[in-house]
This record gives structure tokens, sequence and C-alpha cells, in this order.
């Protein structure tokens, strides 16, 4: 027996490095803390600017289990009252110049028996309302502080900031986006594809109620997403090319909106621009594993989606939800929560789903980006048949709204 082995500090035992403060971070150190383990959450950018209402212009089509995760964690109540239920979502096929073309995908209302298909949510709530449960939970958040390296020992994890501080703990957790510092320490390796494409997205006020209704155009520039927001109002999300994108924000109020109408159309009546613009590269960017000895990732670290089925949060949360659950199974049974056999469990579950969902949006990104007619003819048809067979329709249905696969506990 090895007596002079040293002792294993329990509460080192359940600590967690998680590096990156944005939605994911925060809502997985909230998930962490309620297990009973101790988070530490680890941001380049100060807490104010992070939560300033004007840093970020998306607003988010949360799926019904997102929903729930966000309840176990208590943060719903601060962001219901401005979160506006989809009720309805209309997907068709756009052509260029002509608008929206006649083939519908129609998702209606009261068809899922859980309620509304997901909730719509902006950014300028939901962050400040994380951060806030952070503060609330009393979890160490250190804000305005960059991680510059990680060491990866036997029974110990650390990073190092930029001032030189280590922190140290038995697992880190990557949550710090798509250009994951934290993956490529950990040398692993990612697919990166640049889609040449941005989205441009502001909330516009318009004239006439949405009723609750999402609609998606597939235009051969890429997808227009018109989302409802609480009031009259909608959140667009316009996929374009690159230096299309770049021309639409460079313009001035009136002539974004008469380059918008064409593809808005006019059933909600006249409408003004309600926010800043905001303007986001899209690319795909997949890491390969979402594990390394004592590191795992989460959210856009692990998977950055196109954002066309409005699937990249609601996929991190879901591996927000799996983590916390392998983690916290680990800590009950007294096991290390960064072995490679309690992160090979997180990788298991995640993985192939995730491959999945990034490898199906890729492929819809490209098939509907253009204006092939021969493509167009197929999609024209493909969404018409999805349309015709109850059955499909529904199955999409409760996929788009989280309800499917291995749900983890928090989301059930
Ligand atoms: C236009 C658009 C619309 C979208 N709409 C939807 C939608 O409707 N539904 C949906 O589910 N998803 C949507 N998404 C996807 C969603 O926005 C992302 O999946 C989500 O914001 C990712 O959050 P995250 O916390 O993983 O990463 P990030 O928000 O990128 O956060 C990473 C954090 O890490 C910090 N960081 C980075 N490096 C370091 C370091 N070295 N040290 C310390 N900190 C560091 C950064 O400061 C940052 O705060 C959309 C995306 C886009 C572009």
């Amino acid at each position: 027996m090895d007596n002079a082995a040293p002792r294993r500090d329990n509460a080192l035992m359940q600590r967690a490095l998680i590096i990156g403060g944005g939605l994911n971070g925060p809502a997985l150190a909230l998930a962490l803390a309620k297990a009973g383990l101790e988070p530490v959450v680890l941001d380049a950018l100060p807490a104010e600017t992070r939560a300033a209402p004007g840093f970020d212009g998306r607003a988010y089509a949360l799926a019904h289990a997102s929903v729930r995760l966000l309840k176990a964690l208590g943060i719903w109540g601060a962001v219901a009252a401005e979160a506006q239920p989809i009720e309805e979502i209309k997907v068709t096929d756009g052509v260029a110049g002509e608008g929206a073309g006649p083939f519908w995908l129609h998702f209606e209302r009261g068809a899922l028996e859980e309620g509304p298909m997901g909730q719509m949510v902006e950014d300028r709530h939901l962050r400040p309302a994380l951060l806030a449960g952070l503060e609330a939970a009393g979890i160490e958040h250190r804000a305005g502080v960059r991680v510059v390296a990680q060491q990866a020992g036997p029974g110990t994890a650390s990073v190092t900031l930029e001032d030189g501080t280590e922190l140290t703990g038995t697992l880190i957790v990557g949550a710090d986006g798509r250009r994951s510092g934290t993956a490529e320490r950990a040398g692993l390796k990612r697919r990166v594809t640049d889609y040449g494409q941005s989205a441009v997205t502001c909330a516009v006020a318009h004239e006439r109620p949405h009723e609750g209704v999402a609609h998606q155009f597939f235009m051969p520039g890429g997808p227009l997403a018109i989302l409802p927001l609480a009031g009259n109002r909608s959140s667009i999300v316009w996929s374009e090319t690159t230096a299309r994108a770049e021309a639409l924000m460079a313009m001035d109020e009136p002539a974004f909106l008469a380059a918008l109408r064409p593809a808005f159309g006019d059933h909600l009546g006249k409408i003004s621009l309600a926010s800043k613009r905001f303007a986001y590269p899209l690319g795909l960017s997949l890491a390969e594993r979402f594990i390394a000895p004592r590191v795992a990732l989460v959210g856009d670290a692990a998977h950055g989606l196109h954002p066309l089925a409005g699937q990249g949060l609601n996929a991190g949360l879901r591996d927000v939800a799996a983590l916390a659950e392998v983690l916290s199974a680990a800590a009950q049974r007294g096991e290390d929560i960064g072995a490679a056999a309690t992160l090979a469990r997180y990788q298991s579950w995640r993985g192939f789903d995730t491959q999945a969902l990034a490898l199906a949006t890729d492929g819809f990104n490209r098939l509907f980006s253009n204006d092939n007619p021969l493509l167009r003819a197929a999609r024209g048809l493909g969404l018409g048949l999805v349309s015709a067979v109850p059955g499909l329709r529904r199955s999409l249905m409760r996929e788009a709204a989280g309800l499917t696969g291995d749900l983890p506990p928090l989301m059930r």
C-alpha cells in the first residue's frame, strides 16, 4: 500500500474551470452548482460589456427542451415576460427577384400537445438573466480575464490567465465559442467551412400582429427567417453572401427597408427598423471530438452551426444538460469528474447527435442557397411531400421542438 500517496481533496476533485461566460458557460455553471459541484466561470470580457443591451442583436428560437432547462436553472422567470411563443412555422422556397414561392411546409398551431413549438427570447434579456443567475447563486465569476494556457495532469487540471494567475480544478470546460482556444490548446482538431455568407440580424417593427407565426424563406443568397418577438415586432435573420451583407449593413434605413421589402413581403403591413443591425459571419466549425484529457467542450466551442434551423444554442444547451448529468452522477459515486471514463460518457451521449445535426444544417444550406432550377424543383417537391405526410411532418415538428432523442433529466 502506498501510504505516501497524496490525499485527494474532495472540493478540488469537483471543481470545474469553465472558460467562456457567453450563454452556455453560465448555463453550465448554474447546472453544476445545482448538483453540488464547484464551477468557476472565466471570461475575457467585462461582465458589464456582456450584459449591456446593445452587446448582441440576436434573438433565439428556444426549443421546448431548452425552455425546460432554463426553468430548472431558475432563469426562465427572468425572461418569461419578454418571451414570445412560436405558435406556427411556415417554410417556403423563394425565387430571386420574385419573393416567396408557392411550396409551403406548414407546422400548424396546436399540433404539439406540449404547447407552442418554442419561445423567442432576445439576447438582451437572456444574457443578463444568466449573468444575474451566477451572482444570485454565489458562483465564482471572473470577468475581464483571458485564459492563455492550460495544463492537464494526472489528478488535476489548471489554467493560466494573461496576468500569470493560475487556477486549479479537475476539469476544464471550453465554452469559449467557435474559435475555441481551449480546443486548440488541447489539440482537438476541427472541421471549418466558411460559407462566404453573413447573417444580418435586427428587430423590425410592423403594423399588423404576427400572431406568433415564424417564417423561413429559402432565398437564393441564403435563408431569411422572420421570427416573432413580443409586441408587433419580429427578429430577422437574413443570410446573404458576405459582399451583399456588407452592402446591406452600409445602407441607411430607407434603403435597407427597400431591399428587405421584396423578400419580407407585405403580410405584416408597414415595417420600420426597431434596433441596430448586426452582422455575423457564417460558417461551420465542428470539433472532431468534444473531449481530451481533463477537457470537455460545450456549445459553439464544440459545434458552430449555420443559424438556418435555429438550433445552435439549443444544441449547446443539450450539451450543458448532458455534461451536468454525467458529472453530477460521477460526483455522487465519489468519482473524479475529470476522469477519462467520465468524459467518455459525455462524448458518446453528444458526439453522434451533434455531428448529424451539423451535417444536416450544412447540407440544407448548400441545397437551398442557390437558384439552380433543377434543385429548386426538387426542393419544392420535398417541402410539398413533407407537408402532405402528417407522420413525417409531426416527427420533424417534435425534432425542432427538441422533444426527441435521449433527453438529459434537466430537459425532461
Ligand atoms: C444570427 C444568428 C442567429 C442565431 N439564432 C439562433 C436561434 O434562433 N436559436 C439557437 O438555438 N441558436 C441560434 N444561434 C446560435 C447561438 O447564437 C450560438 O450557438 C450561441 O450564442 C453560442 O454561445 P456560446 O456560449 O457557446 O459561445 P459564445 O457566445 O461565443 O461565448 C464564448 C465566450 O467565451 C469567451 N472567451 C473566448 N476566449 C476566451 C479566453 N481565452 N479566455 C476567457 N474567455 C474567453 C468570450 O468572451 C465569449 O463571451 C444563432 C447564431 C447566429 C449567428
